[in-house]
């Protein structure tokens, strides 16, 4: 038994999901909160949980190098390490080796590279990869990729493509099956259709539990992006859950859902909330901005998070301004639920059948 999956609703090539993991049931869409270092920065495990988020990503690169993922597994895995009781995705660790490590050498075997904490050196492998995200206690574990950056010649688009394939067989093999949990493949090759739909098949053909698209919103710009999920998400298994890394801006995961995909993460809403830019009902927010000094309004009237039902726009903006830490915490806390809330209105939409008018909808409110 590896992670449920069923689909309980269509609206064109929307739909409404469910996932079942060992750590409870994920309605998808869905989003998930980054807790990259086992921690959603400025949040509680129980102020992310009250936002509606029940599942965080982790991250494979930084917990490795700290505290150690030995030293997490000794604690009986990073949820119980974190004290969060709901479901946790790993990434593999490939795209922080690409942005952050230093001196890296990709070769067959894995890459090899130098920690940006202390210059120590560290192989990442994809049969180590799917290990540390074992010891971790990760629901669901992602397959070792190679992003390439955009723009790359199509010469290193197709090569870091086919050895990304050649990755994910191996971590297929190197993965422990236990139930309510999953291994993902992730679907590389840039802006190449045909690529993306080569990749795609060879995945199917190892046979994941769920398929991840990676490689993009790396600076390809917004069109591109869904004339790729156009041609790619439709040749993802019906069956099966699909995963839009690293997305996005609110207007990219209403786009995405109406092409097909049920899971996103991305670093805005809790990056945003640490530098007073906060998402509302109405576009986008910034509480630096003088004109919020004498505004008794509250931050998004329609939303139930404390920062808006507690607290003035004056308030935050005083907060922000002064660099207090209780404006990150409850600016990042109204950007998760204001990400939650919106997926949320997706799924009733696409229950309802009117996903394309709450997409009109969304256009014009921004
Ligand atoms: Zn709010």
């Amino acid at each position: 038994m590896t992670i449920g999956f069923e689909v309980l609703a269509r609206d064109g090539a929307a739909r409404r999901a469910r996932l079942m993991t060992a750590h409870g049931a994920l309605d998808a869409p869905v989003f998930m909160p980054l807790a990259t270092t086992g921690t959603v920065k400025a949040m509680t495990p129980e102020s992310v949980a009250a936002t509606g988020a029940r599942i965080v990503l982790g991250n494979t690169y930084h917990l490795m190098l700290r505290p150690g993922a030995e030293r997490i597994a000794a604690f009986g895995g990073l949820h119980r390490f974190m004290n969060w009781p709901y479901g946790i995705l790993t990434d593999s660790g490939g795209f922080q080796v690409m942005s952050l490590a230093a001196r890296r050498t990709v070769g067959e075997a894995g890459v090899s590279f130098r920690s940006h904490l202390d210059g120590s050196l560290h192989e990442l492998t994809p049969e180590r990869s799917i290990a540390i995200q074992h010891l971790l206690g990760a629901d669901i574990t992602m397959a070792l990729d190679v992003c390439t950056l955009h723009p790359s010649s199509p010469e290193a688009v197709e090569s870091s493509t086919e050895l990304t394939m050649r990755w994910a067989e191996r971590s297929r093999r190197a993965f422990v099956e236990r139930p309510g949990h999953g291994v993902f493949g992730i679907v590389q090759g840039g802006v190449d259709c045909d690529l993306r739909l080569r990749a795609t098949a060879g995945l199917i053909e190892i046979g994941f539990d769920g398929y991840a698209v990676g490689g993009l919103a790396v600076g390809e710009g917004q069109s591109t992006m869904f004339a790729v999920l156009d041609a790619t998400a439709c040749a993802l298994p019906e069956d099966r859950p699909r995963y839009l890394m690293g997305v996005g801006k609110p207007a990219d995961l209403v786009g995405a859902v109406l092409r097909g995909i049920d899971m996103f993460d991305c670093v805005l809403p809790t990056r945003s909330g640490r530098t007073a830019q906060a998402f509302t009902r109405r576009g986008t927010v910034n509480l630096r901005n003088a004109r919020h000094a004498d505004d008794p309004a509250a931050l998004d009237q329609e939303c139930p998070c404390p920062a808006c039902t507690g607290y003035s726009r004056a308030y935050l903006h005083h907060l922000c301004r002064s660099g207090e830490i209780l404006g990150s915490m409850l600016l990042t806390a109204h950007n998760l639920r204001y990400y939650a809330d919106l997926m949320a209105a997706m799924r009733a939409a696409i229950e309802a059948g009117s996903l394309a008018d709450f997409a009109a909808a969304f256009e014009s409110s921004q």
